[in-house]
């Protein structure tokens, strides 16, 4: 990829990455048709509403300490951010309020333009919260007005001495919300950070809401090197020396993409591109490939060595409990993966994963890890959905598989689960299953929902859903199911004890 400073505007997702929310098959079909290059997006006849990517960008810009948010947009488009803020702050126990004015455009605005609001809202905004950035934010209508809001925040930036950004995250031009993420990045390497002077043992660490602050400080602190958390809690002057960084890792391989691909191609920080740090394999790829970088090789193995003999037996001991149950996963493509992996590693069959957007490949043009491993050891053909959080299709595809468990990182398609009667975790916290420790708990939670699953159970006997029988009878992975009944891939054989399991888990796989 080639960032372009130049511009305020990123690419989105579809026009940069070519990425997708349209696909029904198996991962093995998906793998073919990424290798030859005939993956296409499958258009709907109906779409249920979704999300929209201002909520990615000004979330995680607004959870910078010491910035004020500009929003030219109307009122709607706000509230989002409000929603957003009281989520922030209650998931990293935010000391700050997130400071965000707009300019709720009216009517008459849309015809008249606004632009004189966003002049006078930024100085506003500079008087009263005393912010070291700004940045400005366009929405879909100031979008499709053609409000110059660049001109002017170049021309106050000079005046006020502090970065003033523009942000593009007009709604309407990608149907991917994480096109949002790299919106936000982009607004920070563009204006932000700044050339390196000097190297410093610090790793940048992109992730959503650093729950696990202390844990991460520690497991670095074993390294000699100090996290950079992105962006949660960060400061502007912190963020500017992003490029002295010894590396950039992340938490989700979505959210890191821009900014991993970004330091590394301007200022030539490493990005560490292995798998994540979910689950036990994932965990030693990741840490150990930071080890490397930052030079503490040996020192990351005792780490590793630490946590294996405290957590592997208590994981191999709940694994038995758990073993042999099936699941649908349904979440954004970083974490669909990963958690499949996971799943696999506690004895799990994934029947079926469904993923709201899909990146065949990443910043630097290559296919996203977790994808690339789960095609490699995968036990089974599993089947593979894309759908920007279509809860319609989720129903559908819960029905036909109808497996014990759902997974979910979103709410909004967590409850319908529920109310269909499907035992459903909602893998909420980004550091659930983070390394030994986390795949530990992951392990309990699992088991403590299918040991009691009388909420489900109850809630579904008292609910009637919308959808007809009609509905639940369409089938579109009727073929692939027929074809991998023929040609599935060996199961895992019986005879394999646990901890051969485990091992095989953590053998390493070239990707
Ligand atoms: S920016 Fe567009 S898509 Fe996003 S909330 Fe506003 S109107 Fe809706």
């Amino acid at each position: 990829m080639k960032i372009n400073l130049n511009t305020s505007a990123v690419p989105t997702r579809e026009n940069r990455l070519g990425s997708i929310t349209g696909y029904s098959g198996t991962i093995g079909d998906l793998m073919e048709k990424v290798e030859c290059g005939s993956l296409r997006n499958s258009d709907r006849c109906f779409s249920q509403s979704s999300l929209c990517l201002s909520g990615c960008a000004m979330g995680l810009l607004g959870s910078i300490r010491d910035v004020a948010l500009v929003w030219h947009a109307p009122a709607g488009c706000q509230s989002f951010t409000n929603v957003l803020g009281d989520q922030l702050a209650r998931n990293i126990n935010q000391t700050f309020d997130t400071k965000c004015v707009g300019t709720d455009l009216s009517e008459a605005d849309t015809v008249f333009g606004a632009i004189d609001s966003v002049r006078a809202l930024i100085y506003r905004a500079f008087e009263q919260y005393h912010p070291n950035a700004i940045f400005v934010a366009s929405s879909c209508v100031a979008g499709v007005i053609g409000e110059d809001v660049d001109s002017i925040v170049d021309e106050i930036s000079e005046e006020l001495g502090i970065p003033v950004a523009s942000v593009h995250c007009e709604g309407f031009k990608s149907r991917i919300w994480a096109s949002g993420f790299d919106i936000a990045d982009h607004a920070v390497l563009q204006h932000i950070v700044k050339p390196p002077k000097e190297k410093r043992r610090v790793v940048n660490f992109k992730n959503f809401f650093e729950s696990e602050r202390k844990q991460i400080t520690e497991l670095f602190a074993r390294l000699d090197v100090t996290p950079q958390l992105l962006y949660s809690n960060s400061t502007v002057e912190e963020l500017s020396h992003l490029s002295e960084s010894l590396a950039t890792v992340c938490i989700c391989g979505t959210l890191g993409t821009y900014i991993g691909n970004g330091l590394e191609e301007l200022y030539g920080v490493p990005y560490v591109r292995t798998i994540n740090p979910m689950g036990m394999a994932g965990f030693e790829a990741w840490y150990r490939e930071i080890a490397k970088l930052v030079d503490r090789e040996e020192a990351a193995e005792e780490v590793l060595r630490e946590e294996r003999e405290k957590y592997l037996p208590q994981i191999l001991e709940l694994k038995k409990e758990i073993e042999g149950h099936t699941a649908v996963i349904g979440m954004g493509p970083g974490y669909t993966y990963e958690v499949a992996r996971v799943l696999q590693e506690l004895g799990i069959k994934v029947v079926h994963a469904a993923a709201w957007h899909l990146d065949h490949q990443y910043d630097n043009g290559k296919l996203p890890p977790a994808l690339d491993y789960l095609n490699k050891t995968s036990s089974s053909n599993i089947t593979l959905s894309v759908a920007d959080q279509q809860n319609f299709e989720i129903v559908n595809i819960l029905n036909r598989y109808k497996p014990d468990l759902y997974f979910s990182r979103h709410p909004g398609t967590t409850v319908w689960a529920i109310k269909q009667g499907v035992t459903s975790v909602f893998v909420a916290d980004e550091y659930l299953i983070f390394g030994y420790k986390g795949t530990l708990n992951f392990a309990k939670t699992i088991r403590d929902n299918l040991v009691n699953r009388s909420f489900e159970k109850n809630l579904a006997a008292r609910v009637k859903l919308p959808y007809t029988d009609w509905w639940y009878s369409q089938q579109s992975n009727a073929l692939f199911e027929q074809k991998l009944e023929e040609e599935e891939k060996p199961e895992t054989k019986e005879s394999e004890t646990n901890e051969a399991q485990a091992e095989k888990a953590l053998e390493p796989v070239e990707i």
